[in-house]
């Protein structure tokens, strides 16, 4: 069984992720969508509401498992058997940053980092836009899945 763990904060789910999330669904049997929970972040949505969002966006899809993890991302994928990690690359920014993540994780574990390059489409949208949008009471219906809304 090949299972991906897909880590983030998904503070909220965005329409980048969602592209990410299906076309991984196409290269592994499982997709974990794994939101880390760390203490020193401030978050706009609680874990409860942001992983709500998710589990609805993929309620259709048997594929898709949400859940919520602490401490190292290959720690956790050893726990709960998974030999890949997904990641979403926008941008040269993305890479680098991403590149020191996966060459640590494959120092450290087995675990190979899967990178997907985001749909053109979606490519400028991140969570922290999204909060922006909010935050500022704008249109954010366009950039994230129906399942987010904000109360
Ligand atoms: P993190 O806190 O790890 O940055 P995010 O929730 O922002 O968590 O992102 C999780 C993953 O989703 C990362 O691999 C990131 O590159 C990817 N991602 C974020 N936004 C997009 C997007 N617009 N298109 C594709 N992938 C994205």
């Amino acid at each position: 069984m090949k299972r991906a763990l897909f880590p983030g904060s998904f503070d909220p789910l965005t329409l980048g992720h969602y592209d990410i999330i299906k076309r991984g669904v196409q290269l592994f049997d499982e997709v974990v969508i794994a939101i880390g929970i760390n203490a020193d972040k401030n978050y706009m949505f609680t874990l409860e509401e942001r992983k709500k969002f998710i589990e609805e966006a993929f309620k259709e899809e048997p594929k898709v498992k949400v859940v919520t993890y602490k401490g190292m991302t290959i720690d956790f994928c050893k726990e709960i058997d998974a030999e890949f990690i997904l990641r979403g690359l926008r941008n040269p920014a993305d890479f680098e940053f991403e590149k020191a993540i996966a060459h640590t994780n494959r120092m450290l574990s087995k675990i190979e980092t899967i990178f997907l390059l985001t749909a053109a489409s979606t490519s400028y949208i991140s969570s922290s836009i999204v909060r922006d949008v909010i935050r500022n009471k704008g249109d954010y219906s366009v950039l994230v899945p129906d399942s987010v809304r904000v109360k």
